[in-house]
């Protein structure tokens, strides 16, 4: 018995594909993005199923993760969004991976590993527009585009950039960023350089610039049953398709006042029971990623969180769901146990209990149980190949590449 799995219901990761292809632009496909297993849904399942509903394009950020989505059988175009090392090229050109190109010099390299393997390489070519993260630079430009008019062996096929404040809504930065973008695209143009594709929209692009839509949009976070934000909510509706669940695999009756947990940071306020979880932190429960607070209001809720909270007070705090009731969790969530304060007579072990647990931030090692077509299909183990060890580098190796 498993202290906690996830559950992922493929019909609803289907369902949100169908409502985001409903909003296309025509001409536009949705190149659905993958990246971190799928935002830890899983990566090859996640994708079988969406080529199954008709998706023709995936994107992920590393080599290793489109490899793994080769290996599974995923036929369409798999493009690469990251930065990757030259030393993996060679395997992704084989995979026929697409990759990104965010340096003139790049183009040269994978010329050399294309020509040698006798298979066209073909690369999109990213734009820095405000994300100030990868991409060409207008100066970049240049060299880039002369780099691919003398390569043989690699075909631009694709020529995008990345929004930073889409989500944010914020439109005198997108628009700002779109035009860079555009000017990007003809800067190309007069040298050249005009690859078929162009596409520019996450999630939230996506939902408000529909005259940007172009030959792809680059949806990851509307498939998984999220919004870029809840004011996105009324845009489309959607379905969520995963449930961390957990089994109550302790009961015990506590009188008044009893303290639980850590620094005791809980103590009953009633006769009551409490039931223990296998579930905590080492599972990403209760694990929340470092959040920048977005306007004066988001300031003060984290200001007042955080003085509630050195009062003994948590404040938003997770519940957990016993038989479609929502539980309070009594006191700190421990490594691997987290204590429940059920009340009397409502639970015993062996009850399901349902755990909020951030996608992206569950420990892979949980097992995921799959479902499609309103039945179980398989459950899935950690994958190695998603945390491939660093590959060996001998010292001779290094110098030669000038690391
Ligand atoms: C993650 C990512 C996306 C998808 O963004 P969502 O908002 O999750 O849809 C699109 N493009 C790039 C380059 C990304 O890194």
């Amino acid at each position: 018995m498993s202290g906690l799995w996830i559950e992922v219901d493929l019909d609803a990761v289907k369902f949100n594909y169908g409502q985001v292809v409903s909003r296309l632009s025509p001409g536009s496909r949705c190149m659905a993005v993958v990246k971190a297993d799928a935002y830890g849904l899983g990566a090859p399942e996640v994708a079988r199923a969406l080529e199954q509903a008709g998706c023709e394009a995936f994107a992920v950020t590393s080599v290793a993760e489109g490899i793994v989505l080769r290996e599974n059988g995923i036929q369409g175009l798999i493009l690469v969004l990251g930065p990757s090392d030259p030393q993996e090229w060679p395997a992704a050109v084989r995979a026929g991976l697409s990759l990104t190109i965010a340096a003139a010099a790049a183009i040269t390299e994978l010329e050399k590993i294309s020509a040698v393997s006798g298979r066209e390489a073909f690369v999109h070519l990213k734009l820095e527009s405000g994300m100030g993260r990868t991409g060409l630079w207008p100066e970049d430009i240049a060299p880039t585009a002369r780099a691919l008019t003398e390569a043989a062996w690699v075909q631009a096929s694709g020529i995008y950039t990345h929004f930073s404040r889409a989500a944010q809504r914020d439109e005198r930065y997108t628009r700002k960023q779109y035009e860079k973008f555009c000017q990007g695209v003809a800067q190309f143009a007069a040298l050249g350089i005009e690859p078929a594709w162009r596409h520019v929209c996450n999630s939230a692009a996506f939902l408000d610039y529909p005259a940007w839509h172009h030959d792809f949009v680059r949806i990851g976070t509307l498939l998984i049953g999220h919004y870029p934000q809840p004011a996105f909510r009324p845009f489309l509706p959607l379905k969520d398709p995963w449930r961390a669940k957990s089994r109550i695999q302790y009961v015990r009756q506590a009188p008044k006042g009893t303290c639980v947990g850590y620094q005791s940071l809980y103590k009953t306020r009633r006769d009551t029971e409490l039931a223990v979880i296998f579930a905590g932190y080492a599972d990403g429960f209760g694990v929340e990623p470092h959040m920048t607070p977005q306007g004066f209001f988001d300031l003060c809720k984290v200001v007042l969180k955080n003085i509630a909270a050195c009062c003994g007070v948590f404040l938003g705090r997770e519940k957990v769901t016993l038989k479609g009731r929502a539980i309070r969790v009594a006191g700190k969530i421990g490594m691997q146990l987290t204590v429940l304060d059920v009340g009397v007579g409502t639970c015993q072990v062996g009850d399901e209990v349902e755990v909020p647990l951030r996608r992206t931030l569950a420990n892979p090692r949980l097992p995921r149980k799959y479902w499609e077509d309103g039945r179980r299909i398989g459950e899935r183990r950690l994958r190695e190949e998603f945390y491939p060890a660093e590959p060996e580098r001998s010292d001779a190796e290094g110098e030669e590449t000038g690391r």
